[in-house]
């Protein structure tokens, strides 16, 4: 899975988003065709409620998160494929508590802050224009939230 294109805001302010306890599907156009590609090479970035989320499940945040020199955290690969990819069922093992980014996906946004379907994603074109737009918003609201919890936990010099 590509990274998540965060590295930018779009009005320069963070907007709460209350709603990361509960991760949704996408809207009911999106088919998973389960072919395993989002889940190899996952860089998929988390927010707080994401690792908490998890941890609640009964993981531990060491195992199944790495953290690089950004300072943001991500999903941990084990061998080629997500800490959380079941190979045997070829599923999310947490599918329920998987990552907004996860949720989002294959929604994605350019450096320059486009809107975009993720190339990857086989099913890409089984989502709506309006579902498009609307998780875009959502992207860019969990993209600042991200950044803005790294800026928080980064000791200032
Ligand atoms: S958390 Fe689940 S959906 Fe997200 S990359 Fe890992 S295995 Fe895939």
């Amino acid at each position: 899975m590509p990274p998540l294109n965060s590295r930018w805001s779009v009005l320069g302010v963070v907007i709460p988003f209350p709603s990361f306890n509960k991760p949704r599907c996408l809207g009911d156009s999106m088919r998973c065709s389960h072919c395993e590609k989002c889940c190899e090479d996952t860089q998929m970035e988390l927010c707080k409620a994401d690792i908490k989320r998890l941890e609640r499940r009964g993981y531990e945040r060491g195992d199944f998160l790495s953290s690089g020199t950004d300072g943001i955290p991500r999903l941990r690969n084990v061998g080629a494929y997500c800490y959380f990819y079941d190979h045997d069922r070829k599923r999310c093992k947490e599918y329920a508590s998987r990552p907004l980014g996860c949720v989002i996906y294959p929604v994605n946004l350019t450096p320059e802050g486009h809107v975009v379907i993720d190339s990857l994603c086989p099913e890409g074109d089984t989502l709506t224009r309006d579902e498009i737009e609307s998780e875009g918003r959502r992207l860019r609201r969990l993209l600042d939230t991200i950044n803005m919890e790294a800026r928080e936990s980064t000791p200032s010099g």
